[in-house]
């Protein structure tokens, strides 16, 4: 049977560390402060922006918060945007995604000051880590690293595949990977061959929004198998990508949902609000 990897131990210790270097700043005189904007009122979007106030209180940085109603044009959030950048009292701005489809998503990333981008979806901020320049990091790709290297499990020399594309998870991984000197692959919707492509993996990462659709024959025996995603299957109890009972037999170590990547993002975000003042030195 698989080792569980205990994301909520993780990101506490992550936390713990946190707290410390927050409080150390603050004697040097810098409180941290994180700008957490939502607009409208998606259930989902309700609880990570709550949770993600509870993560600086957490760790005793700042937070302000901007509830704006879901009629918000494009344009009063661009000024809102405009103003937080030009606050000095201000290090990271957060946009809570999605936004209502009136609003051009790409316009409002493109709008915050890459300095302090703290989600990394900023394309200058992707750029950077395509190039291996400092900048901020999507907080779920470094989370999985952080899993990874805490779990004690060796990336460099290792066949990585990650099932998955998007700008916030699938492409920032790959790179991430890479980095960290493994051999990577990018499969997706339209892979031929799927299950031989992620038998190579000795580190799978699935990332598709796709309850349970990886099952063992998608799993070489002893790999370790990382799980992003969050669904509802069909009794709506919250579920992964990957089925955790039919892989977790075969596979070394493997993250559960929920309680595996979930509170990583949250960590990793709250990290790059304390990383934010070096980057803004
Ligand atoms: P997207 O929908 O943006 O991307 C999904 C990717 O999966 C696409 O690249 C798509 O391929 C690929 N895909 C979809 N179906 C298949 C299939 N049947 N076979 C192979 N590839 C497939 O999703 P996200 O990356 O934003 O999120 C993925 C999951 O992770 C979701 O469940 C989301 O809720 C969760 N998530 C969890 C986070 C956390 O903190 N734990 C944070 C962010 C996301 P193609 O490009 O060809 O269409």
């Amino acid at each position: 049977m698989a080792a569980i990897i205990d994301g909520k131990a993780i990101s506490l210790q992550i936390k713990d560390e946190l707290k410390e270097k927050a409080a150390a700043l603050k004697a040097a005189g810098t409180n941290v402060t994180l700008a957490v904007i939502q607009v409208g009122s998606n259930p989902a979007s309700c609880v990570y922006v709550r949770n993600k106030k509870k993560g600086c209180e957490y760790i005793g940085i700042g937070s302000l918060s901007y509830e704006l109603p879901e009629e918000t044009t494009q344009e009063e959030l661009l000024t809102l945007i405009e103003e937080l950048n030009a606050r000095v009292d201000v290090n990271g701005i957060l946009v809570q995604l999605p936004l209502p489809t009136h609003i051009d998503e790409d316009t409002v990333i493109r709008a915050i000051d890459p300095k302090k981008d703290v989600d990394g979806f900023h394309p200058q901020s992707v750029g950077a880590l395509c190039i291996g320049q400092p900048g901020f990091v999507s907080c779920t790709p470094a989370g999985i690293i952080q899993l990874l290297k805490r779990s004690g499990i060796e990336i460099a020399g290792k066949e990585c595949v990650v099932l998955g594309r998007s700008n916030i998870v699938g492409k920032p991984m790959a790179l991430l990977l890479l980095r960290e000197n493994a051999t990577v692959t990018i499969a997706h919707s339209k892979t031929k061959d799927l299950k031989e492509v992620t038998k190579r993996a000795d580190i799978l990462i699935v990332a598709v929004g796709r309850p349970k659709l990886v099952t063992r024959d998608y799993v070489k025996e002893g790999a370790v198998v990382i799980d992003v995603g969050i669904n509802r299957d069909e009794n709506n109890k919250m579920c992964g990508d990957v089925d955790f009972d039919d892989v977790a037999p075969v596979c070394n170590a493997i993250t559960p949902v929920p309680g595996g990547v979930g509170p990583m993002t949250i960590a990793m975000l709250l990290n790059n609000c304390i990383e934010s003042v070096k980057l803004q030195g």
